[in-house]
């Protein structure tokens, strides 16, 4: 570096760290920081070209349009670079050419990326002062960060950073987002307008027109039969790459301007005759997203090259039998072919190949889960029918049709030694409860003790109370206490076989649950034990003993049940309620335990078949498709807010009524305030102004999980009359006397999230309503809430939810697991289903993939399992 050079430098550094301490607010500068370093680049002359500068300057391309933390990573990342430059000889070593400064053409060394141009010191010493060990192309492999190509412009590499595009794999993953067909090559007189076509002809007549934000480049271009004008809006330097007397290709829609037919910014390249090397026009031309500093043309002539140089380079992680078998395109090939399709036919094998893999690394991901929980034996029950009969008996109802189906379906895996895996599905209110209560009982039957567990401490009360009340007089002859596994039933007293010590401490646990000598029926009663945080120490210590001798059958609690240091007897059957993804890890805590208990999950979110098998494709799947009878449909109304006084009318008829009512708001923007009130300021407004003689209770995300089950418990025992919440009110929370739930800028839930909230009422026998007030115009909002009105079957509604919005969003948030799906279309069972044939035939042969031939595909279902958990 020259002292003048070091001078600029200089003043470059201590500016960005300026802007760094203003907290990237973007005002240190008049003109923004972008337009201060496009002057700067113009003044500092040959300090603008070091390499190290222009690394700098490229991780801040398109600062503008960033967001605070991005700026904040940016100028940390530049300023850490200028600093190497200090840090390296202070001679200057000699400069090579390098790409103008940023405020110039992108595209202007059009043609190609310059890759080994340059000379080896020449070479050298921008690698030492880029301090990056740049390769050509061909002597890197897939995990080379872009800045490794040799002579990679700066620019592609901080536009493709932006786009999450580190290495040359990634880029090979960073697939079109769609392809303009514009093979259509035609003769100017025969261009029509308003269609995409291509021509070649010879430029005639270059012009530049006007000045600043007007400035236009006019080109003329003709061919034997006639001339058409191409004009490009404010990219002056077009006018130095396109002149007179060259043969281009010029892509794009044909319109009119003054009578006159012309291309309007159309995609163009110099013409050469091999019809292969046309890349931005006359083919299936691939357009890739793109980002602030990324320009069109530039990014597909980079993909290009890398695409032809290392998708032939890629090693299948599927053997070439395989491939015939399930035709497939070699994943080389597919890569290739879905950057640069030849055709339509060869584009659709590409998508197929890549999508197949997706489902493929899923399904290996899930049926590996689903291996790891049945690997080892569990324990085969004996379904003992007059317990089952029982039950029904005693039911103040009789089980649906589908209710019998899940619970025949449920009692057959549990007959079999390896531990059942299974997800209930049913809409609210479609009686999953009774169905886990059979399965629970069959566990006390067969000696051994029962889980459930719940997301919140009151839901567990609801469910302990339910329980209690659905089992409370179902006599289970049983064993000892002891945790034998010894099938002979005591059907005489059989506490007259404890000793005298063994004996008060069952007595002193049927007092501390409060069973009554009917419920007792001389300890032949179901004991169930609700373990929460509302126990005191010594009942709480009393029931952990109970349930580790297995006097307690049944222990109702949260999650905290299996991370806590609860010991059981004989644990033989956990059920988990609305916890969408009961993860590996918590299997593995109670594997760790000694446990291999069956299992059962159950949840209320419908869920379109087509995704069930990826999500929860690690169990099988029970469905409760049916609603209990005698259920009265929910009154569903979409409303202005204009008509807020109505609705408020309504509300104060009910509550006069003595029912109570739910307003649920979203969570709103500081900046959207104006419009849509938070739920604190909605409690404000009704507690204060609307309904100042009623009492109004508010429950909103930042509250802790206890003061949450405080606000819920005072609801549920009518201390209030009207609770207003954000979307924490969503799980099963059961207040039957609540007729009316309000939803407040409705348009912002999920469909199956508005389903879920309906669900809250309708719980008792009142008639009961559900208000979306909304006053969104978007077509595709106003669909979904007519959806709402029109139909209460759960899954109906899934689906349209997930036509309507893609299953990226059909969760609300993305769960975390759910692994996103780039190529493969959620609604492609065909694929789905061969590819989940493949991964059960390769687990069969070698179910952990320790084969060297399984090596890469190890890896890769690793890796995609990995990314997958990270950003959910
Ligand atoms: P969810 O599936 O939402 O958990 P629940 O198990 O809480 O539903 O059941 C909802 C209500 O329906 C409960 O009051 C339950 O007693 C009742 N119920 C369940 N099954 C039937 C049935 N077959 N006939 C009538 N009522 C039923
Ligand atoms: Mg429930």
């Amino acid at each position: 570096m020259t002292e003048a050079e070091r001078q600029q430098v200089i003043a470059l550094g201590r500016l960005l760290a300026a802007e760094r301490r203003d907290g990237c607010a973007d005002r240190v500068t008049t003109d923004g920081l972008v337009a201060y370093l496009n002057q700067w680049s113009a003044a500092a002359g040959s300090a603008a070209r070091l390499p190290a500068v222009q690394r700098a300057l490229g991780c801040l391309v398109g600062y503008d349009g960033m967001t605070l933390v991005e700026r904040d990573q940016a100028l940390a990342e530049a300023i850490e670079i200028l600093r190497s430059l200090f840090r390296t000889a202070p001679t200057a070593p000699v400069e090579t050419t390098v790409p103008p400064s940023p405020a110039v053409d992108p595209t202007a060394n059009a043609g190609h990326v310059p890759v080994t141009k340059r000379n080896t010191s020449a070479r050298q010493s921008r690698k030492r002062a880029a301090n990056v060990d740049q390769r050509p192309l061909a002597e890197l492999n897939l995990d080379a960060p872009l800045e490794q190509i040799a002579g990679i412009d700066w620019r592609l590499v901080g536009g493709f950073r932006r786009l999450g595009v580190r290495t040359i794999r990634d880029l090979l993953y960073h697939f079109p987002r769609r392809y303009d067909d514009v093979r259509n090559r035609r003769s100017i007189s025969e261009l029509q307008v308003g269609a995409e076509e291509t021509v070649i002809g010879e430029v005639t007549d270059v012009r530049t027109i006007g000045a600043g934000p007007k400035l236009r480049v006019r080109v003329e271009v003709s061919d034997e039969t006639g001339s058409i004008e191409a004009i490009f809006f404010n990219q002056r330097w077009i006018a130095q790459q396109i002149r007179v007397g060259q043969t281009i290709a010029l892509s794009g829609k044909v319109t009119t301007f003054g009578g006159k037919r012309q291309f309007s910014s159309p995609r163009w390249e110099r013409y050469t005759p091999d019809p292969d090397a046309l890349l931005h026009t006359g083919r299936l031309v691939p357009i890739h997203p793109l980002t602030q500093g990324l320009h069109e043309n530039q990014v597909r002539r980079f993909i290009k090259q890398v695409v032809d140089t290392m998708a032939p380079q890629v090693e299948d992680h599927l053997p070439p039998v395989r491939l015939q078998h399930a035709r497939l395109l070699p994943l080389g090939e597919a890569l290739a072919q879905i950057h640069f399709p030849t055709d339509h036919t060869s584009l659709a094998a590409a998508r197929r190949r890549l999508g197949f893999d997706e489902f493929l690394f899923i399904q290996i991901g899930v049926l590996q889960r689903k291996r790891l929980w049945q690997q080892e034996m569990g324990y085969a029950f004996t379904i003992d029918s007059q317990v089952h009969a029982e039950l029904q008996r005693l039911l103040p109802f009789q089980l649906t049709t589908a209710q019998q189906r899940a619970i025949e379906e449920i009692f057959s895996d549990l007959r079999r030694p390896s531990p059942m895996a299974r997800l209930l599905q049913g809409d609210v209110g479609s009686g999953k409860t009774v169905v886990a209560a059979a399965a629970l009982l069959q566990a006390v039957a067969n000696g051994f003790q029962g889980a459930l567990m719940a997301p919140t401490e009151i839901l567990a009360e609801q469910h302990a109370k339910n329980l209690k009340q659905l089992l409370s007089r179902v006599r289970v002859p049983r064993k000892t206490t002891s945790a034998t596994a010894s099938s002979a039933y005591q059907q005489a007293d059989w506490r007259s076989l404890l000793d005298p010590e063994e004996a008060a401490q069952l007595a002193e646990i049927i007092s501390i649950l409060g069973m009554s000598p009917e419920e007792d029926m001389g300890g032949h009663g179901v004991r169930v034990a609700l373990l929460t945080g509302s126990l005191g120490t010594r009942e709480r210590r009393r029931v952990l003993e109970g349930i580790a001798r297995g006097e307690i059958d049944l222990v109702v609690g949260t999650h905290a049940l299996i991370t806590e240091t609860v010991q059981f007897a004989q644990l033989g059957l956990v059920v988990v309620d609305e916890q969408h993804r009961f993860g590996v890890e918590q299997r593995l805590r109670l594997k760790n335990k000694g446990y291999n208990p069956h299992m059962l999950v159950m949840t209320a979110t419908p869920i379109p078949r087509t995704l069930t098998m990826t999500i929860y494709g690690d169990l099988d799947v029970s469905v409760l498709d049916e609603r209990p009878p005698g259920r009265q449909e929910i009154r569903t109304k979409r409303v202005g807010r204009a008509e807020r006084a109505k609705v408020y009318r309504h509300i104060r008829k009910q509550v006069a009524e003595g029912r109570q009512v739910y307003v649920i708001c979203p969570l709103v923007e500081e900046s959207e305030k104006l419009d849509l009130p938070s739920a604190e300021e909605m409690y404000e407004r009704l507690q204060h102004e609307v309904f100042p003689d009623l009492r109004v209770a508010l429950l909103h995300g930042k509250l802790s999980a206890r003061e949450k089950d405080d606000v819920m418990r005072a609801f549920r025992d009518h201390q209030y009359d009207i609770l207003v919440a954000t979307a924490v009110i969503e799980v099963g929370i059961d207040v039957p006397n609540a007729t009316t739930i309000v939803i407040e800028g409705a348009e912002r839930f999920g469909l199956a999230q508005l389903h879920q909230f309906r669900g809250r009422v309708g719980r008792g026998h009142h008639q009961s309503y559900c208000i979306l007030i909304s006053d969104s115009d978007n077509q595709q909002s106003k669909e979904r809430l007519a959806a709402l009105e029109q139909t209460t079957d759960g899954f109906k509604l899934a689906e349209i939810d997930l036509q309507l919005r893609g299953p990226g969003e059909f969760f609300g948030t993305r769960q975390s697991g759910t692994p996103d799906l780039k190529m493969a279309q959620q609604g492609d069972t065909r694929l789905l289903a061969e590819a989940r044939a493949l991964a059960d035939a390769i687990l069969a042969d070698d179910p952990e993939l320790k084969r060297p031939e399984h090596d890469l595909l190890r890896r890769k279902v690793n890796d995609f399992w990995a990314a997958a958990t990270q950003s959910g």
